[in-house]
């Protein structure tokens, strides 16, 4: 096992700037108005680098920046867009662990995370863009005897991205790699809990890219994000985060007429028949294990598991003993390679965890486990812990239908197959599910039946490139992940050529 030291630290492995800046047209650019906020790490509640406070000007800066550039790259053979997307591959792997702890730092989330997943499913989805632009195909068909109809794909030209704070890297290479790989230029705006790991990233691969084709702006969501999502100089706006600011951000890309992809919230049901327990044995084992996940990456996932539906008979007995199984979870340094569950992300986050638990107890749910904050003491005393909470109830309360977004688990249990789907599809949301069952014909028609765009069965939590990912009703429009997304960054022309 390994602890790695605090940044800034004798021996540490990231050494933060003290101010980062924007990054527009290839260079560092101090903010038009001259202010900065203050980046806090949650693993001990300390701010640890200023960050440019980006508004409108900077916004119009990047946009001239990303217009520009978007020409030339767009003109450019998939062949040498996948070469560069490779290269960032490399550079990222190249440097795992930096990119792991300045992401760690930032975020809270355990070390062990960004190590074995995060980091490693970046490059991973930059490679993956790199092939599929060179896989996609155009289209022909001969009409009418005289004439030929011919399908093109062409980039968008400037595109807009908006990212959440919760994977940070990760939630910007969903974005970036398709929007890269389909000849596009790029304003992004970070979230502002967590701008600094793609800034550690840009000094990375800044010169990588053309100037112009990549350009950050950080920010707030009203100064930086609604004028960028506002703007008639972009084609498309991308966002990831909360379906309220989703519902936003699509009215203001509707005055220009601006295509959007929404990928927003989720209250995911994690489904769990009586065969499951038929036997204890390795089956049960993964099952219990697939429970569990609800307290990874403290909850602060999307598709966090965050409803667990027991079939009666087995109710009891499986959920005592995840109960037990979720006490073993090790919560701890995020920067310790045996720590399981880390910081929550923000101050704010915390908070509104704590009033989620509060307000479960006064709706009447049974507090299975948890359901304090915890004080890891030394150093660490003043980030933002909480323990794994496990609450039991019925899907009418607040807390089976609103998300959380903190290790928080509501468990009810259900009848039979329809009582399961009916539960299940009983939310505004629809962005994953879990469905663990020996039967592989209730698997399957329950993996089928479920709104949802992403479900697991008898697995959870993977994200492997090439799985589409996105949301049903109010969990968001448009696909990522796979060549899905590459068309939903390029425009189609027809040609139509008599002969
Ligand atoms: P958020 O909506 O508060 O913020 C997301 C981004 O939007 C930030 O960059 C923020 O600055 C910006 N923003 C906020 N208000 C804005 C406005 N009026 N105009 C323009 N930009 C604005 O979300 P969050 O708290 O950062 O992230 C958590 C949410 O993200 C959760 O709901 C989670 O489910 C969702 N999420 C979804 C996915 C997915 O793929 N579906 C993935 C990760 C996170």
């Amino acid at each position: 096992m390994t602890v790695y030291s605090n940044p800034g630290t004798p021996g540490a492995l990231v050494t933060f700037k003290p101010r980062y800046e924007n990054w527009i047209g290839g260079e560092w650019v101090k903010p038009v108005k001259g202010q900065y906020f203050e980046d806090i790490s949650p693993v001990n509640g300390k701010p640890f680098a200023e960050v440019a406070r980006g508004t409108a000007e900077d916004i119009e800066l990047a946009l001239d920046a990303a217009h520009r550039a978007a020409p030339a790259w767009g003109k450019t053979s998939s062949t040498e867009r996948a070469a560069v997307l490779n290269r960032i591959a490399d550079i990222i792997d190249a440097n795992l662990e930096l990119l792991s702890v300045a992401e760690t730092w930032e975020n809270g989330k355990p070390v062990r995370e960004t190590l074995n997943a995060d980091i490693p499913l970046c490059s991973d989805h930059f490679r993956y863009f790199a092939s599929a632009i060179r896989a996609q195909d155009g289209d022909h068909a001969e009409l009418n005897g005289d004439m030929v109809s011919y399908q093109f794909h062409e980039p968008l030209g400037v595109v807009g991205q908006i990212i959440p704070w919760n994977f940070p890297l990760l939630m910007a290479v969903w974005k970036l790699a398709p929007a890269l790989a389909a000849g596009n230029a790029i304003v992004l705006k970070p979230a502002e809990q967590t701008p600094v790991s793609i800034l550690v990233l840009i000094d990375l691969i800044g010169d990588v890219l053309p100037p112009g084709v990549l350009n950050i702006v950080n920010g707030f969501g009203i100064e930086a994000g609604k004028p960028l999502a506002s703007s008639s100089r972009i084609r498309k706006i991308a966002f990831t985060g909360e379906t309220s600011t989703g519902r936003l951000i699509m009215q203001y890309a509707s005055a220009n007429i601006i295509p959007s992809t929404m990928e927003l919230g989720g209250k995911s049901p994690n489904i769990f028949f009586s065969d499951v327990a038929q036997e204890k044995d390795a089956f049960y084992d993964k099952a219990q294990e697939g429970f569990v996940l609800f307290a990874f990456n403290q909850g602060e996932v999307c598709t966090a598991p965050s409803r667990a539906l027991l079939q009666k008979p087995i109710y009891d007995d499986f959920l005592s003993d995840a109960v037990e199984r979720t006490r073993t979870v090790i919560q701890g340094n995020p920067l310790d390679t045996a720590t399981q569950v880390g910081a929550q992300s923000s101050n704010d986050q915390l908070e509104k965890i704590l009033s989620y638990i509060d307000i479960g107890k006064k709706e009447g749910a049974t507090l299975a486990l948890g359901g304090e904050r915890v004080d890891l003491g030394g150093d660490l005393s003043g980030g933002y812990y909480v323990e794994p909470t496990i609450f039991e109830g019925h899907n009418k309360m607040g807390l089976f239908q609103e998300e959380i977004f903190g290790p928080v688990l509501a468990v009810t249990s259900f009848t039979d197959y329809d009582d399961a789907i009916s539960i299940a599809n009983d939310t505004l949301y629809g962005l994953g599910a879990g469905v663990w069952s020996r039967n592989g014909n209730i698997a399957y028609r329950a993996g089928r039946d479920i709104q949802a765009g992403r479900v697991w069965v008898n697995n959870y939590h993977a994200y492997p490139a090439g799985a589409s990912f996105g949301g049903y009703k109010s969990s968001g429009i448009g696909r990522e992940n796979n060549k899905l997304a590459l068309t939903a960054y390029q425009q189609t022309k027809n040609l139509l050529v008599s002969y």
